[in-house]
């Protein structure tokens, strides 16, 4: 069985193998009208299912995770096709995406309301939660599976509706997504995927819509303003995960071997195309020449290719767009003094791939330190204590996550403190879990996907007082 339909070529939205520029399928092009449609029609799918048990949906959702797992292999080659990734990576972005499905049914079980010791003789205070309603979700393509799951697994473990529309670039794995779902046994209605050549239109329509109670939104921070200032009109309630500017600090005292495979996984995954990666790379004077020694035998040993291709650990950029993006950062970095330890350039492999790069000298003040990269560059900055790493750390408007190695148990805590982020890996470079909060704080956004925390975004609570008793 396909695992999502296809419309006849030049009728629909196109979807492209950014590796090879191919186009590998024509899907359903769905209209804000067409969407609005399926709104209300996801809204009076929604009763009933919130009338379930948490262990009866818990039920159907374990199977759609089931069914995700067994098809693992199909669906890690669809999202390399369509977002580059290496299979590997997508292999492993599959169980990612699937771990919160089976998390979330499992949390919506234990969705506990509290008696509150009362205030007055004769009356009683008590609080339960509910479902939120009828949601919707904008998605990018960076993960365009586990950014899904994250919502949607929540979303109806809780007992809500939700209609996503995911990224131009990677609809396929979310139709695929939808198709199991059905399978599994989630009512047609109650979770729909709507492809969108129109974005900003489908954004507007979310945010007016009457019956969308809640809207989810993961991607630039840009747009997120817009969501923002459109979701005024009707209080729509909103989680933003948004774009980040990660520092990794490497002091002094840390395990250099450790920091340096540290930011080899936070730094190259997805070829630096990810919302945590490291952006800045802030090293201590005195052990700067040790650890860039180490990096850069690390980074030699990476292989640039199709992500399709045995032995490919960092695949293509999205599209040109994000090649050029990435040459004018470097470039601007290059002519602001910096210089090229490795790469540098465009790589000679296809239009959509940049070299691994490493620049040493760069200052804070500059493009590549202070806007999202997106890509394979790591820029060093060199930092003479503690609190002018933290200083420069936290000059940025954004605040999702951040790292640093240290072994000093005392420097530890004061710098973990000290970071103002969402999300802070100590001795680690790779954060993402579903059993943690995920978010940022500052422009990189609001609420929280993953834990426990991750199901009240789709709960509200209701406070009831009794009285006569
Ligand atoms: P983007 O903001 O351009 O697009 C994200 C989604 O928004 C897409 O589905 C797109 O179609 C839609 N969109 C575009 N314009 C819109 C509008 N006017 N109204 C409504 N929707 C609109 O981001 P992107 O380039 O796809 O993704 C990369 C960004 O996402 C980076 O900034 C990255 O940091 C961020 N991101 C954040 C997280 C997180 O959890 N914080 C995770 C992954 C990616």
């Amino acid at each position: 069985m396909s695992v999502f339909e296809t419309v006849p070529e030049g009728t629909g939205l196109a979807v492209h193998n950014p590796a090879t520029g191919a186009l590998i399928a024509t899907v359903r092009d769905y209209a804000p009208a067409e969407i609005a449609a399926i709104i209300d029609a996801a809204d009076a799918a929604r009763p009933a299912w919130a009338a379930e048990t948490a262990k009866a949906r818990a039920a159907v959702l374990r199977r759609w995770y089931a069914l995700i797992m067994e098809r693992q292999e199909e669906l890690a080659a669809l999202i390399t096709a369509e977002c580059g990734k290496p299979l590997a990576e997508a292999r492993g972005e599959v169980a990612y995406g699937a771990s919160f499905i089976e998390w979330f049914a499992e949390e919506a079980k234990r969705a506990y309301g509290e008696t509150v010791p009362t205030f007055a003789v004769g009356k009683r205070v008590l609080t339960i939660k509910q479902p939120v309603g009828t949601c919707a979700a904008i998605t990018p393509w960076n993960f365009p599976i586990a950014m899904i799951t994250r919502k949607v697994g929540p979303a109806l473990a809780a007992g809500c509706s939700i209609v996503v529309k995911p990224a131009e670039a990677t609809p396929l794995s979310a139709l695929a997504l939808e198709t199991l779902a059905r399978e599994a046994g989630v009512p047609a209605d109650l979770f729909r995927v709507t492809p969108s050549n129109d974005p900003a239109g489908v954004g507007a329509l979310f945010c007016h819509h009457p019956k969308v109670r809640k809207l989810s939104f993961t991607g630039s921070t840009r747009v997120g303003k817009i969501l923002m200032a459109q979701a005024a009109e009707n209080v729509t309630r909103l989680s933003l995960e948004l774009g980040g500017n990660a520092p990794f600090i490497v002091f002094d005292d840390a395990d250099l071997d450790a920091a340096a495979d540290g930011l080899m996984a936070s730094k190259f995954r997805n070829a630096g195309q990810t919302c945590v990666c490291a952006n800045r790379v802030l090293v201590q004077d005195s052990v700067h020449d040790a650890f860039v020694e180490r990096l850069r035998a690390k980074v030699a040993a990476l292989v640039v290719g199709d992500g399709a291709a045995p032995g490919t650990t960092i695949g293509p950029l999205i599209n040109a767009a994000a090649v050029e993006k990435v040459e004018s950062l470097v470039g601007d970095a290059l002519a602001g003094g910096a210089t090229a330890l490795m790469g540098g350039h465009r790589s000679d492999v296809g239009a959509s791939f940049f070299e691994p790069t490493v620049l040493a000298g760069v200052n804070p003040q500059m493009a590549i330190a202070t806007s999202e990269i997106f890509g394979p560059v790591v820029p060093l900055i060199r930092f003479k204590d503690e609190d002018q790493a933290v200083r420069i750390a936290n000059d940025t408007p954004f605040g999702l996550a951040a790292y640093f190695f240290a072994r000093d148990l005392g420097r530890v805590w004061r710098v973990m403190e000290a970071l103002e982020y969402g999300m802070v890996g100590v001795n680690d470079g790779i954060i993402s879990t579903e059993v943690a909060p995920f978010g940022g704080i500052k422009q990189s956004g609001l609420g929280r996907e993953g834990s426990r925390h991750g199901l009240d975004e789709y709960l509200e609570l209701k406070y009831c007082l009794m009285g006569g008793i």
